[in-house]
């Protein structure tokens, strides 16, 4: 191949990828919104104790209904062969379905997100989220407790529109 044919090939693979949709993002900066797929709410990992069926979702952070928790350890004892990354701790709040105020309380440091906890619930309570951003520089701030899991994650930065693409996968807007 001579050199001009080598030259205009080379130019030409990254003219015609203008047309393209883009693949990349400037992450943290920006992210991919997978909590709204095709204008629909995407949750994250959840599993239907009655129908004893899980809903498919991204496995991230959990989020624990306090509300709802019994404080029956299920949770705790299911994670016990996998990373044993759950307490059960004492809260000062009180709630009428959970006697003796004991709630899970969650070490990222160690959870692997496997799910098993969310399938182990009876109550419907703990369930997974799509929000994956925990790093931190002080592994003692990856410990969430009742209260903190309590909280649906909050999302900072700019989210992307993540649009599914039958032809080509994925891209976003
Ligand atoms: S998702 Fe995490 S907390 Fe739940 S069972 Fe798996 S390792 Fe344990
Ligand atoms: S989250 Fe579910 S399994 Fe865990 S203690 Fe509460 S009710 Fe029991």
């Amino acid at each position: 191949m001579s050199f001009f044919a080598g030259f205009f090939l080379a130019l030409w693979a990254g003219v015609k990828q203008i047309f393209k949709h883009r693949y990349t993002l400037r992450y943290p900066e920006q992210k991919l919104d997978i909590f709204m797929i095709n204008n629909q709410k995407s949750g994250g990992y959840e599993f239907d104790a009655k129908k004893q069926v899980g809903t498919a979702g991204f496995k991230g952070r959990h989020i624990l209904y306090m509300d709802k928790c019994t404080g029956c350890s299920l949770c705790a004892i299911a994670c016990e062969g996998i990373a044993d990354c759950i307490d059960m701790v004492k809260v000062d709040k009180s709630f009428v379905q959970n006697k003796k105020s004991q709630f899970p309380q969650i070490d990222y440091g160690r959870c692997v997100f496997c799910g098993f906890c969310v399938d182990a619930c009876p109550f419907d309570c703990l369930f997974e989220t799509p929000f994956y951003e925990l790093a931190t520089t002080d592994k003692r701030s990856l410990v969430y407790t009742p209260e903190m899991l309590n909280e649906y994650p909050q999302l900072k930065g700019e989210y992307v529109k993540f649009i599914p693409d039958k032809k080509s996968g994925a891209h976003h807007g």
